[in-house]
């Protein structure tokens, strides 16, 4: 039987309370297909921050390095900058094992509602390692008239054309068609150059139909008409808007699921829900774990079981299709471990 070692850092706040009810579905869905998955805890964490000074250990990444896949429920914590958990956690992870793919589908479901009537399935591609998330700039002239400050863009030929050829790679294996989020008009430097990468992708993906939407316009089209949408590739900071506002548009946040991939599979992945920790209602036994577990099936597709993914996906879709266990997020009144349950029963009886 094939065995997985998976990295879990369930993190803080609903984190730990969405990482078991995942954990729970690899578990029965391997049971059906025949593997199995070892899991490894690492208590990393804003906790752990505000005990020890820093989010993981020094050597947090070479511990990492020899699991199959990482799985993270969310950090996040009252207190303790967002900026923290970002750089102490997430950017180390998602820079060192170069994860320059950041892939968020999006679905509406039947039985949620939503702010927009219409059918959407699409897939954001969100650049993961370059882009607008520079550390590149500096504050000047602090508290004095001319202060200012600088923020740089590094945007890269070999960054742009890898997640870019991902993109184009996945909407032909999709439904063909790829969206390319841009702002060349204002952004005169990164964004042309973004732009002119796009046309030259495109040339060797010929199978691909293709446009490009100035960011803002996007943001009104994605409300206004979401069905249209196949696969969105965007830079780092437009990518993440992106994906926000596609989540909500599909009904909650909590539904949210996230890849962080290294395609070339050089080193390890990360999955994770795209929502964070949720200090208001962390500890109730409430959250939503739909984002969580549908990262988890997206962690089982990149291990090489996508009839196991698809099952579990088709589990979450009944569930929320039959209506009657829903999280109060998506206006119901069951708890995480309800929703949990009825997913592994469908899982178990293999429907
Ligand atoms: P963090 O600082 O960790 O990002 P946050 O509160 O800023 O936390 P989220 O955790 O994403 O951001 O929460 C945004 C809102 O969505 C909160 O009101 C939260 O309760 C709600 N929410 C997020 N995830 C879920 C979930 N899985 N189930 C139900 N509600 C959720
Ligand atoms: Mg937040």
């Amino acid at each position: 039987m094939t065995t997985h070692d998976i990295a879990v850092i369930p993190g803080d706040g609903i984190g730990l309370e969405v990482t078991p009810a995942a954990l729970e579905v690899v578990r029965a869905a391997g049971r059906r297909h025949g593997f199995t998955c070892q899991f490894t805890e690492y208590d990393w964490s804003c906790e752990r921050y505000k005990r020890e000074g820093a989010m993981m250990p020094p050597d947090g990444i070479d511990r990492l390095r020899g699991h199959d896949a990482v799985f993270l429920g969310a950090v996040g914590a009252p207190g303790v900058p967002d900026h923290v958990s970002l750089w102490g956690l997430l950017i180390p992870i998602r820079r060192a094992f170069r994860q320059y793919v950041n892939l968020r589908p999006v679905r509406l479901f039947d039985g949620i509602e939503s702010p927009v009537n219409a059918a959407i399935d699409l897939v954001v591609v969100r650049e993961n390692t370059e882009g607008e998330y520079s550390e590149i700039g500096g504050r000047m002239n602090r508290g004095f008239p001319g202060e200012m400050a600088v923020q740089e863009s590094v945007f890269t030929r070999a960054g742009v054309t890898r997640v870019l050829d991902y993109a184009f790679d996945l909407a032909s294996r999709r439904r063909g068609y790829l969206t390319s989020a841009t702002k060349s008009n204002g952004i005169v430097h990164t964004m042309p150059f973004w732009d002119e990468l796009v046309e030259e992708r495109a040339r060797e993906h010929p199978g691909v139909r293709w446009d490009q939407e100035h960011i803002d316009a996007l943001c009104a089209k994605l409300v206004l008409g979401p069905s249209r949408f196949d696969v969105i590739v965007g830079s780092n900071l437009f990518g993440d808007i992106l994906s926000d506002l596609a989540a909500a548009v599909a009904g909650s946040i909590g539904i949210a699921p996230s890849a962080n991939l290294n395609p070339e599979r050089e080193f390890p992945s990360m999955f994770e829900p795209v929502h964070g920790s949720a200090p208001d209602i962390a500890g109730r036994g409430v959250a939503n774990p739909i984002g969580a577990i549908w990262s988890a099936a997206m962690m089982l597709e990149h291990l090489g079981h996508p009839a196991a993914a698809d099952e579990i996906v088709a589990a979450i879709a009944a569930v929320l299709a039959k209506g009657d266990v829903r999280t109060r997020d998506l206006g119901g009144t069951a708890g995480t471990d309800d929703f949990t349950r009825a997913v592994l029963t469908l899982i178990t009886e293999g429907r």
